[in-house]
């Protein structure tokens, strides 16, 4: 078994990803599975390579190791230019030349409600080649993957229980390759659980909706779908996924103010019904006896300060 921590370095790790990773870690750790480390710097207009160095040090910090990785995503491009050419052989993907703002979103891990419209398939069959399109319209072409009117996937998500998704009724022919070359989040991050062996996937359940998407480029690269695990996120009092307008709960803000590692990691376990009371841990103290099903169904709300203070 392999899991991942597939961390964008988009800014440095709050308290929100901090748990996803630490649920992540102790899911496969604790069935002596291996795991790997990813930095999506696909994901994310503008990542600097110092971002990078931190997301691995709050990692680190938090007491959380992996067999392999750091893998980047940025000197993939090649395989991801291979695999945009086989899904364009087996006529899976066409051009399409709809509204940038829908293009341009398929660029990050969506967030809830960023969804969007389902795709009217308004390019669908519009031209009888790539060629055509780009000699009508001039313009580059963002790549969408065709989703069959009747198409249903189903699986058994590890912590949200039987999930089943009408995937042109309810998302549509979804963006696989971006107007600006390279390919979209959906694209990469399966291209990169394929390649790199990632059979079990624990992430926040805001990435539930890309799972069906996910689901068939799967089936489409094999070689088997992975088993998924979507846990709920960390939100403010107002009810919204943990943010900079929570306050700062950066790992490298409470670090500064001298809260250890161990104490977060006991926040952290405390929140995911781990243990009763905060107090200092490590993550390996949480292995022994782990069960994701003793983690609570509802999202976690962050009070907006540290407890103790
Ligand atoms: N890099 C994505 C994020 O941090 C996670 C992608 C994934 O787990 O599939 O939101």
């Amino acid at each position: 078994m392999q899991g991942r921590l597939a961390p964008s370095p988009t800014g440095v790790l709050h308290l929100g990803n901090a748990r996803s990773f630490l649920l992540a870690w102790l899911d496969v750790r604790s069935r002596q599975g291996r795991m790997i480390l990813r930095l999506e710097d696909l994901d994310g207009p503008r990542i600097r390579p110092e971002d990078i160095d931190k997301a691995i040090e709050d990692l680190q910090w938090l007491g959380l190791d992996w067999d392999e990785g750091p893998f980047l995503q940025t000197p993939r491009a090649d395989r991801y230019q291979e695999v945009f050419t086989s899904l364009l052989k087996a006529d899976l993907i066409y051009p399409c030349t709809c509204s940038r703002k829908d293009v341009e979103s398929a660029a990050s891990a969506p967030h809830p409600g960023d969804e969007g419209p389902v795709y009217p398939g308004t390019c669908r069959g519009r031209w009888k080649d790539p060629e055509a399109a780009a000699a009508e319209i001039g313009v580059e072409l963002c790549w969408r993957f065709k989703v069959d009117s009747d198409l249903v996937v189903e699986w058994q998500d590890r912590f949200a229980g039987p999930r089943r998704v009408e995937v042109a009724r309810e998302l549509g022919d979804f963006v696989v390759w971006k107007r600006e070359g390279g390919p979209s989040y959906q694209l990469a991050v399966v291209v990169d659980d394929a390649d790199q062996g990632v059979d079990e996937v624990l992430r926040g359940d805001d990435l539930l909706p890309s799972t069906a998407r996910q689901v068939l480029l799967w089936e489409f690269l094999g070689p088997s779908v992975p088993s998924f695990a979507h846990v709920p996120l960390v939100v403010g009092k107002d009810g919204r996924r943990l943010a900079k307008r929570h306050g700062d709960t950066t790992l490298a803000l409470l670090r500064e103010k001298g809260i250890s590692s161990e104490e977060v990691t006991g926040l952290l376990a405390s929140w995911s019904g781990l243990v009763e009371v905060p107090g200092p841990l490590r993550p390996c103290d949480l292995l022994d006896g782990f069960d994701l099903a003793k983690v609570p169904r509802d999202p976690v709300v962050w009070p907006g300060d540290w407890p103790s203070e």
